[in-house]
């Protein structure tokens, strides 16, 4: 959610420097310090125009569906539609609001396997005409509302260790029940027209789309043996972080294609998509935090901050990536050359486990410093409530937008 947007340049297009993110915060809470300033993010579009270009170069054969509900911001949504990416959505609301752009229903999937019916005639009415499912239920909600809807079934596949979220317990059809439900749906006369999977997100280990393609692939087979249109769409979901690892997860990819749908890459026959979330939405935001009070107890200073893990800090309750943090004074704005010690920070909430930082070496801070939290664009504020009346909804978003260069002035 967006509370106040304020556009400012990045005529660079590229992700701005650290030193250009400071300044630009600095700027901001200095233009407000004469009141009590919120947390608020910055989204660097020069951030994700660099990931779109990044995807496309490692990954040309694989269209990424963004998925809306890692970071549904406004004007983030806008420049992935400029950028010419798809979504994935996960229901009505998302799939409006994606609309709304001016984007073409042909460029949404309806990924959410159990879909309201209200929705899902929402989806018949504006043609958004590809969505996932994995039961029985769903196929006879479908052929009701959306007959014409064509279909991916969505596998549960081996998931990745030590991702942050695993989908298998809830989601995707289990190798028994595949067969079934392909004849169930032959009988209905629905078009099923690919697979799709999700291995996790935060994958660590990218090894683990080998077996999932394996499986997607077996299931093309059942679908051949049960006399079924070809199937023309392989869905490899989401679970991709951008940085190092991206390289190495989108190499896994192309070897585990090459070895399962050899014939189909060299004809161009298999449109291959995928739903990244984190890999787009993480990096661009950075989140601006301010103390709001302090406490000493022996050697440990204990800070709190006026966002935590009830807002945009949430993944840290699903046992995931530690955030990463800057200090930021206003007297000395980088922090550095000073003593540090061993910190704690908690959120701002009643609640015990609200604490956002354990055994983090800080230099001494105090009311009204800063500390800054980068790459916390996915699942923050998309995730976050209002407990204790600490609205995540209502934290401003500032733009470091994309201009044309300037007109050589005369
Ligand atoms: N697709 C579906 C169906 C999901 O549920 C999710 C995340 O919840 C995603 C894609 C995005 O995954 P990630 O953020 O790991 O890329």
């Amino acid at each position: 959610m967006v509370g106040e947007a304020k556009l400012i340049e990045n005529r660079v297009g590229k992700p701005v420097s650290t030193d250009d993110l400071f300044r630009f915060i600095k700027s901001v809470i200095s233009d407000e310090q004469q009141e009590e300033t919120g947390p608020f993010y910055v989204l660097d579009l020069g951030a994700t125009r660099s990931l779109v270009e990044t995807w496309f170069h490692n990954l040309p054969m694989v269209q990424p569906f963004y998925a809306v509900k890692s970071n549904p911001n406004p004007a983030f949504l806008k420049e992935m539609a400029a950028l010419g990416t798809g979504f994935d959505c996960a229901s009505l609301h998302e799939i409006e609001t994606i609309l709304s752009l001016g984007v073409s229903p042909d460029r949404i999937v309806f990924a959410n396997t159990c879909k309201p019916e209200s929705h899902i005639k929402y989806a018949a009415k504006v043609g958004v005409n590809l969505a996932t499912f994995d039961s029985n239920c769903e196929l006879e909600k479908i052929k009701k509302w959306h007959p014409k809807c064509e279909l991916l079934i969505r596998i549960k596949v081996p998931e990745a260790s030590g991702s942050a979220f695993m989908f298998g317990s809830k989601f995707g059809a289990l190798p028994e029940e595949i067969v079934p439900l392909l004849k169930a749906a032959q009988e209905a006369k629905l078009q099923v027209v690919g697979v799709s999977f999700h291995i996790g997100t935060g994958a660590i280990n990218f090894h683990s789309i080998q077996g999932a393609i394996e499986a997607a692939k077996t299931t093309f087979d059942f679908a051949a043996q049960l006399g079924l249109p070809k199937m023309h769409i392989l869905d490899i979901g989401g679970g991709f972080t951008s940085g190092p690892k991206f390289t190495d997860a989108a190499s896994a990819v192309k070897v585990a294609l090459q070895k399962y749908f050899p014939g189909e890459l060299a004809d161009s026959s298999l449109k291959i998509i995928a739903e990244p979330g984190y890999f787009f939405a993480n990096s661009p935001f950075t989140l601006a935090t301010s103390i709001i009070g302090k406490r000493e107890r022996g050697d440990v200073k204990e800070y709190w901050i006026n966002d935590g893990v009830w807002g945009s800090m949430n993944i840290l309750k699903d046992d995931h990536d530690e955030v990463i943090c800057t200090p930021l004074t206003i007297k000395n704005p980088t922090c550095e050359g000073l003593k540090t010690w061993n910190s704690t920070v908690f959120g701002p909430t009643c609640d015990p486990n609200d604490t956002v930082l354990k055994g983090f070496k800080l230099p001494e801070l105090d009311v009204n410093d800063w500390l800054v939290f980068h790459n916390m664009g996915a699942y923050t504020s998309s995730r976050g409530n209002d407990f204790n009346g600490f609205k995540t909804s209502a934290i401003p978003t500032y733009i470091l937008a994309l201009m044309p260069p300037r007109k050589q002035e005369k």
